[in-house]
């Protein structure tokens, strides 16, 4: 199956510092990301513009995707709209190891857009700063339901403390 990210370049390619924009919506599905953070169904957005070099094209612009997955602590489920701005480089000859091919007089997105969008999600985000996510204990969950382990875990903390403390104490 054909990209949906594949651009002709031919006319760029004639004349260095041309350009040409590229704004799509394309269907999550076509990236394969394989990654479930990438909300199915949606849109990923692509806002490019292409400058011809002498040597290659340079694509600059952004690229947003809606993600959703869990809060690290607590499990709510979190979503969110990933933006990134791009900047990559195209070459008909590869002389700079980050570059991306161009494959006669086309230029393909896709995998340039696929691996911006993947490091763009978050990994493993918090629902807010200072979530007290759940009881290692009980498993409440502590935004709403404060357990009644939070007492025994704290003294089980000071009695960690005051075993260290008791060591110290001792002479050798
Ligand atoms: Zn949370
Ligand atoms: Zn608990």
């Amino acid at each position: 199956m054909a990209s949906p990210l594949l651009v002709n370049i031919a006319e760029l390619l004639r004349r260095a510092g041309s350009t040409r924009e590229v704004e799509k919506q394309v269907d999550a599905s076509e990236f394969n990301f394989s990654d479930e953070r990438i909300v199915a169904g949606s849109k990923v957005a692509v806002d490019l513009t292409l400058e011809a070099l002498t040597d290659g094209i340079v694509v600059r612009g952004v690229l947003q995707a809606d993600w959703r997955c869990e809060c690290r602590r607590c499990l709510r489920s979190l979503s969110g709209r990933a933006e990134v701005e791009v900047q990559e480089l195209y070459q008909l000859v590869i002389s700079d190891p980050d570059a991306y091919p161009i494959s006669g007089e086309q230029l393909d997105l896709l995998e340039m857009t696929r691996e911006n969008v993947l490091l763009a999600v978050p990994l493993a985000p918090l629902c807010r700063v200072d979530c007290p996510g759940l009881c290692p204990q009980c498993g409440a969950d502590l935004h709403t339901s404060p357990c009644s382990c939070a007492s025994e875990v704290r003294d089980e903390r000071w009695a960690a403390l005051d075993a260290l403390k008791i060591d110290k104490d001792q002479p050798k």
